[in-house]
């Protein structure tokens, strides 16, 4: 048998997963090398300060502050550095210079993914990301090759811990938004500045990253639809609770039929989305609590998938990123160029206002007859229809005029339907405040 040379890997960053990554595969180098079929060597670590206090002992010789050297002389890179700038740059380094990259950086693979990806694929080298979405939870290498053969129609996933500790927190503790935030923030879940989390940019990236994975087509960071949970109020939350419905920030990656076109892929497009939505009590996402992530796929031949576990921590995502060590090296060990993201698709990556989605509203109108038939013939302007309706009298003592809520769930209908009725809903005279807009997935 012939015996491969060891394989040479240079980590760069030693933080919160970095310092993890370096710890678990010094203390398995053994037992990887015997899964890979040839030895591993970590020939460096580069860091920003070499004197910063880390969160796994290592080898004070492995840390450099040079990662370009360490990189030229390397057959696998890790990068764990995060954000934009020198990552992009140290990866297209360690690309050039025949390396492969394995990474965990969402934001960058949101924002420059296209240019990497190309790269990676004029010189035969292969990038791996499993640690770019849902941390520890196996779904990048399920889309990229265990459905390789099957056509996936939807997406929704939890894919921030963040959130959707604060909401299952709301839901479950009945606290306020504020309080499940400081708690989060207490407790580590949540960063100092915790607005790429609340406002969905986090999730935003990510669903970027599985759209494009799921529907072999680039979809560009900008046209992801984003709204964030800062708006939610416990109120809300609790209606909902009321209602048999759970708020989940979702970020929505679909397959959807333009209704034109006959042959296969002409006339389908796709959105990607993110948004709290209501989920029913009974569907799967519905029990995924505290900082947990889950992807729920819906795929044409294989049904109903859900993949769950730890969306972050740095030695959960660790175990992903030395998932794609040992594949990285095997495909050193057997030779030939790396697999190219297929991208093949280009399917028409779709506007807001032309997906389809059911609305709970929530208004209080004036309790006096013929409120209803106004409020119905602002549905039937629209062709929305009205699938339940709520109605509960307001306890106004001493309100000049009476006063009721509506709680109004909608068949499905397009989003641009939806939004011109509450837009009508709002301006009429009848309607004394619309309290409540949430959109409802995964009927
Ligand atoms: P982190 O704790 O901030 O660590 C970043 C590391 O990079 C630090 O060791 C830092 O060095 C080093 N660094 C920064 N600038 C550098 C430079 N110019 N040259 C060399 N090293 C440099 O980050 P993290 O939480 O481990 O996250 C790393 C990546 O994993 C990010 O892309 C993140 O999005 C992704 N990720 C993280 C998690 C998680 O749970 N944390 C989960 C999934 C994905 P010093 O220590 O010397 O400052």
């Amino acid at each position: 048998m012939i015996e491969y040379r060891n394989l040479r890997i240079a980590l760069l960053g030693a933080g919160n997963v970095g310092a993890q990554v370096a710890s678990l595969l010094l203390e398995h180098r053994e037992e990887l090398a015997e899964r890979i079929g040839a030895g591993i060597d970590l020939v460096g670590i580069a860091v920003r300060d070499l004197k910063a206090a880390r969160k796994a002992n290592l080898p004070e010789e492995l840390l450099t502050t040079d990662a370009e050297s360490l990189i030229l002389g390397a057959d696998i890179v890790i990068e764990l550095i995060g954000g934009i700038e020198p990552a992009r740059e140290l990866i297209l380094l360690a690309l050039n210079s025949g390396a492969d990259v394995i990474t965990a950086n969402k934001a960058l693979l949101a924002t420059h993914g296209p240019e990497l990806f190309e790269l990676a694929e004029q010189v035969g080298a292969q990038l791996y990301y499993e640690a770019a979405v849902g941390g520890a939870i196996p779904i990048i290498r399920p889309l990229h090759d265990s459905l390789a053969g099957d056509r996936v129609e939807r997406i929704l996933g939890i894919v921030n811990g963040t959130t959707n500790f604060i909401l299952d927190r709301m839901h479950n503790a009945g606290v306020s938004l504020e309080d499940a935030l400081a708690t989060a923030t207490e407790l580590g879940f949540a960063e100092a500045d915790p607005t790429a989390d609340i406002e969905g940019y986090d999730a935003a990236q990510k669903a970027a990253i599985i759209a494009s994975l799921a529907f072999h087509t680039v979809i560009p960071l900008e046209s992801v639809y984003r709204e964030g949970i800062s708006a939610i109020t416990l109120e809300q939350v609790e209606a909902a609770k009321r209602a048999g419905y759970v708020v989940k920030l979702l970020a929505i990656c679909e397959r959807i039929a333009l209704g034109k076109g006959e042959g296969k892929g002409e006339g389908e497009g796709v959105s990607a989305r993110v948004y709290p939505a209501l989920v029913p009590e009974g569907h799967p996402l519905a029990a995924v609590h505290g900082s947990k992530n889950a992807v729920f796929v819906e795929a044409e031949a294989a049904g109903d998938l859900m993949f769950y576990g730890a969306g972050a921590g740095g030695m959960e995502t660790a175990s992903a990123v030395l998932g794609d060590l040992v594949s990285a090296a095997r495909r050193h060990v057997i030779g030939g160029p790396g697999i190219a993201e297929s991208r093949h698709a280009e399917l028409e990556v779709l506007p807001m206002s032309a997906i389809t989605t059911r609305y709970q509203i929530t208004l209080v109108v004036e309790d006096r007859p013929g409120v209803l038939a106004g409020i119905a013939e602002i549905f039937r302007n629209h062709e929305v229809s009205v699938q339940t309706l709520v109605q509960s009298i307001n306890d106004e003592s001493g309100a000049s005029l009476p006063a009721a809520t509506l709680v109004i769930g909608t068949h499905e209908a397009s989003e641009s339907s939806l939004a011109a009725t509450v837009a009508e809903l709002a301006s009429s005279a009848v309607v004394k405040s619309v309290v409540s807009v949430l959109r409802v997935e995964g009927l």
